[in-house]
């Protein structure tokens, strides 16, 4: 049967995630995907944010959407500041990006991580957010800001079955119309995405 590279990879993944199971069925696949891409080094600083309401739970992750907090300054901003920002001035439940990577690249819990965020407007439903405190149409993310982005993709590719291409990791304007996350972080995605595919072992040779 024809199967192009991308349905090849996804079937790898699947089969390493478990979604194939019957294929390895003496083997723990959940704890051998969990010990594979967990990075001991990839810390979450946990907020405890209080939501005006209970976000909704999300049901599938199919997409990744990268955004900067496009302040008018290239300013460092924290999950906090956003959270009271999106929640006392834009009205909504609370903070709409699931993670923030400040500039020191210490990444913060935004909205909890199963919940429907509100960072993409009509691409919430399948999709985490993650915003990179500092605005790229004027500066540039620091190389601690770009190495823990990669760090949490390696790792979300692999907790939901991701391939890290294209079509799963996405600069918000690839949905709406916005300038996020701004030239300098957008034209940096290509690279970003290969270097996750081969920290996942999954940079194949080209066929
Ligand atoms: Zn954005």
């Amino acid at each position: 049967m024809y199967m192009d590279r991308r349905s090849f990879i996804k079937k790898m993944l699947g089969l390493i995630i478990g979604t194939g199971v019957l294929y390895l069925p003496a083997f723990d696949i959940k704890t051998f995907a969990a010990s594979k891409w967990r990075r001991d080094d990839l810390r979450i600083r946990e907020n405890k944010f209080l939501f005006a309401e209970v976000p909704e739970k999300r049901i599938e992750t199919n997409r990744i959407i990268v955004h900067h907090t496009g302040t008018t300054t290239n300013r460092d901003m924290s999950a906090a500041e956003i959270h009271k920002l999106h929640r006392d001035s834009f009205g909504w439940a609370g903070i709409g990006y699931h993670y923030v990577i400040r500039k020191n690249g210490i990444i913060e819990r935004g909205r909890g991580w199963n919940m429907v965020g509100a960072h993409a407007q009509y691409n919430n439903d399948d999709s985490v957010g993650i915003a990179l405190a500092g605005n790229f149409c004027i500066g540039t993310p620091t190389p601690a800001q770009i190495k823990s982005l990669t760090d949490l993709l390696v790792s979300l590719c692999g907790i939901y079955g991701l391939l890290p291409d294209e079509l799963s990791i996405l600069g918000h304007r690839d949905v709406n119309a916005t300038s996020c996350p701004g030239d300098m972080l957008y034209d940096m995605l290509p690279q970003i995405r290969k270097r996750v595919m081969k920290r996942m072992g999954l940079d194949l040779p080209e066929d």
